[in-house]
């Protein structure tokens, strides 16, 4: 690849933030609010991410009869002795705060008539505290609220369609993001590119979640955290060989009272005990039944409260209203991501990064169900204010390496030896694998001796009290060194 100097320049900002989900359209807005000329650089129009999809929503207490303190309860409780606490206090007390201003700015939740938001339950929480919108449209009313909002800023330069394809770094500093266009300049860079769970073949997420951030970061001289920890969510549907294969059914029918059931139809679980235990109970089940599905069982459930899952569940040939569907756990969440402080700093001085393609260790060892919308308000506002005190960049320069996607071989590898169950034997076949991001899971994921969360070794059952708030780092040339965050 040519030196950077021969690529097209797009321009020098004092932000660039990469993708365009919830995480980096609020983080560009932030910015910009606050003075900062941005950039954001997004690989598919604004409104196709992660986001977008999101369908339970996002977590806070605003009922009087809930405190952040029983949501910072709820959240450690979830995330089996491995979240940073110092990473959720500081999402449960900004949350609140982070609801309001989004109804501010004009975003429709649903509500009881004109009055209260109407606030739902999910798996792991203790009270309800989920706000929504359009019953599982969530996501979809956020992300397009957001995506106005951003073209209608002057400050904010928006590239749809243009991928980030390596950081400028010298090792040192971050200078900018070389992208399939041109390069760009910026005093800080914000990586919002969303998770990795498509990197499992058998996924609830969008084809492009394929932890394109955490490569990138890497490769600049960025660490990583947390990479053995993917949350496999308990119901994706289960339709072989169809394009409804994964596709997620929200919890929050399940906390409206769908039961999970055996091909008996007898209830074998509790369906809202936090995600890992669901879905280790239903792959129990699974092998009990000789490897048939589980069904979901949504006759109870009113189809006009989630009419867009009863809509997808009947385009894909079943009928909900009378028959239960058959599910089984698909990889859903990446918890683990581009290492980061409280305020998105990354180990590399110019680099941020926030939401899905970040690690603050909030999650822990599994995420509590609708913390990661919150989460990209929360952290992704602070790394923008913070990354605004960053010095003007010098020159973009580059090694040279560009990005290079993960092939079908890959993902069909990560899901067979890195999926909800995973052995040494297994996870030591990623070790040759020839995308970076499979071979840092399966590293560290042989690395981790034990179970806890998402993490499952059928070699080590049980969880190890020494590695309790012990996280493993993957540095940029290839070691794991465990560190401690509190
Ligand atoms: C089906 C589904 C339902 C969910 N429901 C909920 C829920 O109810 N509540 C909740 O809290 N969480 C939910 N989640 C998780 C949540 O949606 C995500 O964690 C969150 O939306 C991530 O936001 P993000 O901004 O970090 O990333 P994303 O929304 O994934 O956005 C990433 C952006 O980066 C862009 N991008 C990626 N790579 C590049 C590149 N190289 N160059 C340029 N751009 C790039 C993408 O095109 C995209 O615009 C759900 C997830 C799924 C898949």
């Amino acid at each position: 690849m040519p030196a950077s100097s021969e690529e097209p320049d797009l321009g020098n900002h004092d932000l660039t933030v990469v993708g365009g989900g919830a995480a980096g359209l609020w983080a560009a807005l932030c910015a910009a609010e606050e003075g900062g000329s941005v950039c954001l650089v997004s690989r598919k129009p604004l409104a196709e991410s992660a986001s977008f999809h999101a369908q339970g929503g996002l977590a806070a207490s605003l009922d009087p009869a809930d405190s952040p303190d029983q949501h910072f309860e709820d959240t450690v409780n979830a995330g089996r002795n491995l979240c940073r606490t110092s990473a959720v206090r500081v999402l449960v007390d900004e949350a609140p705060a982070i609801v309001d201003d989004l109804v501010r700015r004009g975003m429709n939740f649903d509500r009881h008539g004109d009055g209260p938001l109407s606030l739902a339950l999910e798996g792991g929480h203790s009270h309800r505290r989920i706000i929504h919108s359009g019953g599982s449209q969530t996501g979809r009313e956020i992300t397009s609220a957001l995506a106005h909002l951003v073209a209608g800023n002057e400050s904010i330069t928006v590239l749809e369609e243009t991928s980030a394809v390596a950081l400028a770094s010298d090792g040192n500093r971050c200078h900018g993001v070389f992208t399939d266009r041109g390069r760009i300049t910026s005093a800080a860079t914000l990586m919002a590119s969303g998770g990795a769970a498509a990197l499992w073949r058998r996924t609830s997420n969008p084809w492009g979640a394929i932890g394109a951030g955490p490569v990138l970061a890497s490769a600049a001289g960025a660490e990583l955290a947390d990479l053995e920890f993917c949350q496999f969510h308990p119901t994706c549907l289960s339709a072989p060989g169809t394009a409804f294969d994964g596709a997620l059914i929200t919890e929050a029918i399940r906390g409206e009272g769908a039961i999970l059931v055996d091909l008996d139809g007898n209830r074998f679980t509790d369906e809202l005990a936090p995600r890992d235990d669901v879905t280790a109970a239903i792959l129990v089940q699974i092998e009990k039944q000789d490897g048939r599905e589980v069904r979901l069982d949504l006759t109870s459930i009113d189809p006009g409260r989630f009419p867009s899952a009863f809509e997808l569940l009947e385009r894909a040939g079943f009928d909900p209203v009378r028959e239960p569907v058959p599910i089984s756990p698909g990889a859903h969440y990446m918890m683990g991501g581009i290492s980061v402080d409280l305020d998105g700093r990354t180990s590399l001085p110019g680099l941020y990064a926030a939401g899905e393609c970040a690690c603050t260790g909030l999650h822990g060892a599994n995420r509590l169900a609708s913390n990661s919308l919150t989460e990209c308000f929360v952290f992704g506002r602070r790394a923008a204010l913070t990354s605004l005190g960053e010095e003007p960049a010098g020159p973009a320069s580059t090694s040279g390496w560009r990005f290079d996607p993960p092939q079908p071989p890959t993902r069909e590898a990560v899901w067979k030896y890195a999926g909800p169950l995973r052995d040494a034997e297994g996870l030591s076949h990623l070790a040759d694998d020839p995308f970076p991001l499979a071979r840092a899971i399966g590293g560290t994921a042989l690395a981790r001796e034990e179970s806890r969360g998402g993490h499952r070794r059928t070699d080590f059952r049980d969880t190890d009290p020494a590695l309790d708030f012990t996280h493993l780092i993957y540095r940029p040339d290839g070691s794991i060194e465990p560190r401690r965050w509190d």
